[in-house]
């Protein structure tokens, strides 16, 4: 049997969620199908919420915007009979609960996270009934009954081995389709709705395919698969045939946002291939990750980014060679919910820098000067402080470890292009090298290394010519005007032959 998970823009339109049916339908196995909410519900869900708790009545017309969407979905794509009757009322009970609930919050003025949970969990509710009675012999089930969270550091953690136990349960007998929300789970002693995080569905799946052992666990997204950068944000990005479990970890991690990054590790575990494929072009060959893959001849695989970084370094003379202040840094962190996805120690042991999101700079800053008191008091320890406004910037390949020189080549790049870097951070398994540099300088820096490291010097010019139009004259003079550019830029050397 296989997992299969579609996201938001897979079941967000008419056209996707047709195209969702054919491709399940097609599926010659037992299949476990977990669909994400219609495309920006969940985002509208939230702003709804946050407008009725400001008492701004305008989230009445929101809420309409929500009802309209199922609705209209419902009607396009269920023919009329006693199926599309069934559906819509299940459809409506549950969004006339979601307006009392949004009711609720207008009257009294306060969302608290409880609630906020709540609310959001309808957007799965929702799109997985509508897709169940689409699928032809789908059984919906609830995941709330089998994903299962415990309160950890003020946060809502996958309770893993209880989960797995009740999915066991679950799906001891498989009908031919089965129909999950994806995101929502309940707190395995309360009872009360929680979820596995913004991007969670693909968590749901992978946690079903690692309890099932099943054969594969596939992603279901708007691209082509896993690329070599955001194309979002790099144009010239293209599709990764495959990656190792560890590469597309380190990818995710820091910011490709193609898979929730805690989605690899179960099936990692039980050596499950994870197929990444397109909704929009399912002919299309797609990602596949596992264990052991082809390396191919690049150097690295990808590029990912952290755009909301922040930077706080913990730095005083009185710290060189004091034992136990990185295990007060990081206890200090951990107790209060604060994640760290990068850390530079200076050799000199007198500065670790750490990165953090914008989000939990305050906090972090604040805790670590707690933490520290009585050493910044005696000026041993310099106070605490974030630098914001920085992005961080991952570029990952497990050829890094044969190949000398990459650090040198991402480093000069960045220079010639006058980009500077504020940490930098490899660790020894030289899968992955990741540095800060200011948020007005990502996107150019993720341009500049993506060039320099898949393309061919050819592609360069090529892109320099077409993105010339302006500068006018013939060809060769156009070649020979960007040429100049192109030696400097990209310190390359170029054989221009016309
Ligand atoms: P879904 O709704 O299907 O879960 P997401 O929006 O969460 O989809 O993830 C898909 C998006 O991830 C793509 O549209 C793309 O913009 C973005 N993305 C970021 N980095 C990458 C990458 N390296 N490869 C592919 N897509 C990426
Ligand atoms: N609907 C949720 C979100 O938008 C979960 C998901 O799409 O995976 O974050
Ligand atoms: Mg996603």
């Amino acid at each position: 049997m296989k997992v299969m998970k579609f996201g938001g823009t897979s079941v967000g339109s008419v056209n996707s969620i047709l195209s969702v049916k054919q491709i399940v339908e097609a599926v010659e196995e037992p299949v476990i199908v977990v669909v994400s909410a219609l495309g920006g519900i969940t985002d509208k869900l939230i702003n709804t919420s946050q407008m009725a708790a400001k008492g701004d009545a305008a989230y009445e017309k929101e809420y309409r915007e929500i009802v309209n969407r199922h609705i209209e979905m419902v009607y396009t794509v269920i023919p009329a009979g006693d199926a599309r009757t069934v559906l819509l009322d299940k459809v409506n009970e549950l969004l006339s609960e979601l307006k009392d609930i949004f009711q609720g919050i207008y009257l009294i003025k306060d969302l608290s996270s409880k609630t906020s949970a709540t609310i959001v969990s309808y957007g799965e509710r929702l799109s997985s009934i509508i897709v169940a009675s689409l699928i032809k012999g789908a059984v919906w089930y609830d995941s709330r009954n089998f994903i299962k969270t415990e309160k950890k550091h003020a946060k809502h953690i996958l309770d893993s081995e209880l989960t797995t136990r009740l999915v066991k349960e679950t799906f001891r007998e498989l009908p031919e389709v089965a129909l999950v929300p994806g995101f929502i789970s309940t707190d395995k002693n309360s009872g009360e709705v929680t979820n596995l995080g913004r991007g969670g569905s693909d968590y749901t799946a992978s946690v079903i395919a690692a309890a099932l052992n099943a054969d594969s666990l596939e992603i279901w997204t708007d691209v082509d698969g896993f690329m070599t950068a955001d194309p979002r944000v790099i144009s010239t990005a293209y599709t990764i045939n495959e990656l190792s479990y560890v590469e597309a970890m380190e990818l995710c991690n820091f910011g490709a946002k193609v898979v929730y990054p805690p989605t690899i590790y179960p099936v990692c575990h039980k050596n499950i291939p994870i197929l990444i494929k397109n909704t929009f072009n399912p002919q299309g060959e797609g990602t596949i990750i596992k264990q052991e893959v082809n390396s191919g001849s690049k150097a690295i695989k990808g590029i990912s980014s952290i755009n909301d970084t922040s930077l706080i370094t913990v730095t005083g003379l009185g710290m060189v060679g004091v034992i136990g202040v990185n295990f007060r840094i990081f206890k200090a962190l951990a107790q209060n919910g604060i994640s760290v996805f990068m850390v530079s120690q200076a050799s000199s042991e007198n500065s670790t820098s750490i990165g953090v999101r914008n989000q939990d700079a305050a906090l972090a800053c604040e805790v670590l000067n707690e933490e520290f008191s009585k050493e910044i008091e005696m000026g041993e320890i310099s106070p605490v402080v974030a630098e914001m406004n920085l992005a961080t910037i991952a570029i990952v390949g497990e050829n890094m470890k044969h190949t000398p020189g990459i650090a040198g080549k991402l480093f000069g790049t960045l220079g010639r292009n006058g980009i500077s870097v504020i940490a930098c951070a490899q660790g020894a398994s030289e899968t992955n090298i990741s540095f800060v540099v200011e948020s007005k300088s990502l996107r150019k820096s993720l341009n500049v290394i993506h060039d320099s490291f898949f393309l061919s010097e050819y592609q360069v010019l090529n892109l320099f010519i077409c993105g010339t139009g302006t500068v006018g004259g013939s060809l060769i003079e156009q070649i020979r005007c960007q040429q100049q550019r192109l030696m400097q830029e990209r310190g390359l050397k170029l054989k221009v032959v016309a």
